[in-house]
């Protein structure tokens, strides 16, 4: 990752850490004046920080007051968890010792190959998220995604000579990108591509599937008061002590504004950003993100911003990146179908729209 690009996602991830202090250590006015009891000794939130995982930086925060060394011990069992999908999710690198998706795409058109159970299971998800999405999340949009991200790479190192794929080109690759041509046998926990042109990429929902592997361990343990952080993939164990929720920041979205559009108080649950801001180029003028439309092979260009609060943070991870493919309406009735979700929509034009659900969590005033 571009330094530049690390040292911004550390600033906006410390931004939201400092805010989440912050709530954590304002006592509510009701609770302040309630003279007969006294407020709770105030509890110091710990943090652990990980550059290693997704491309991106991570955060594991107690506000639990858990002893020392119950907190490493919690923290290191969640990093060896992001560890375990970081290497089976990557596409650019193989590991000794195992099969990961780039051994997978490196076997295109070839022979099953045989993968790990969480590896196959999670490969079984993405093919349900491809159904609840009617396609909009496609993990086989590999042979698409493949020329937009070398397009961006090369404007990273060379803005003056940056330029977008060939039409022609992308409507080739699209030819390749059918999610039957992952083949997955269960019992015999082997998969194959069938097609020698194609390639997965699990970047819409990898980060938030292996956040919700971690969530999964906390609360197995019996963790309360935990929060994630893992590249924006924001994931709540629990409460606070006193029960109350965290206060998160919703980014604004015009990359020339560097405040939040809003902010909501959330707890045992996930929420999840896709934004036009993330990651981009630009060319003649033009912004080009990083979501790809199915129907245009384009970036979709519906919303700046799209965010989901819902439990699972894997389906927040999923729905980002489909709904953000999709328009609003169609965004709301796919959420009531399926329930529990919650969305904030911001325009290009900075208008925004929320699920009743969602409002009702927005908090006054927003932070700047
Ligand atoms: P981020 O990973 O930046 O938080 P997202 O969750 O929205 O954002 O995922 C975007 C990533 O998903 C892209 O970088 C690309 O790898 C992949 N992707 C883009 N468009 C699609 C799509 N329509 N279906 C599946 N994957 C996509
Ligand atoms: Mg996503």
């Amino acid at each position: 990752m571009a330094p530049l690009r690390l040292y911004k996602r550390l600033c906006a991830a410390l931004a939201l850490f400092s805010l989440l202090v912050l709530s954590a250590c304002a006592a509510p006015a009701a609770e302040r004046s309630a003279a007969e009891t006294p407020p709770p000794a105030k509890i110091e939130p710990k943090g652990k920080v990980y550059y290693s995982y997704f491309d991106t930086v991570s955060y594991v925060y107690d506000y639990a007051g858990d002893s020392a060394e119950r907190f490493d011990e919690r923290s290191a069992e969640v990093s060896h968890i992001l560890t375990e999908y970081h290497r089976l999710f990557d596409i650019y690198h193989e590991y000794s010792g195992m099969n990961n998706l780039c051994t997978l795409n490196s076997r295109a058109g070839g022979e099953a190959l045989e993968l790990d159970e969480k590896l196959i299971e999670f490969l079984l998800y993405a093919k349900e998220m491809y159904e609840l999405s009617g396609g909009e999340m496609n993990v086989m949009l590999g042979a698409v995604l493949r020329p937009w991200h070398d397009c961006r790479e090369a404007a990273s190192s060379d803005p003056s000579s940056a330029a977008i794929p060939e039409i022609g080109a992308l409507r080739e690759a699209a030819r390749h990108t059918d999610i039957a041509l992952l083949e997955i046998d269960r019992e015999k926990h082997s998969a194959r591509i069938a097609d020698p042109e194609a390639s997965i990429d699990v970047g819409a929902l990898g980060k938030g599937y292996a956040t919700e592997r971690a969530a999964e361990y906390l609360e197995s343990v019996g963790a309360y008061g935990y929060v994630l952080n893992i590249g924006g993939n924001i994931r709540c164990i629990g409460a606070r002590p006193d029960g109350s929720g965290w206060v998160t920041a919703i980014r604004d979205p015009d990359t020339a504004a560097e405040g939040y559009a809003c902010s909501i108080r959330i707890s045992d649950t996930a929420c999840v950003t896709s934004g036009v801001y993330e990651r981009y180029f630009t060319v003649g003028g033009e912004r080009y993100h990083h979501i790809i439309d199915k129907d245009t092979l384009f970036p979709a260009a519906y919303f700046s911003s799209l965010t989901v609060v819902t439990h699972d943070s894997a389906l927040a991870d999923a729905l980002s990146t489909a709904l953000f493919c999709m328009s609003a309406d169609e965004g709301e009735a796919l959420a009531r179908r399926i329930g529990g979700v919650e969305l904030l929509w911001i325009f290009p034009d900075g208008e925004m729209r929320s699920t009743p659900g969602f409002s009702a969590m927005i908090e006054e005033p927003t932070p700047s």
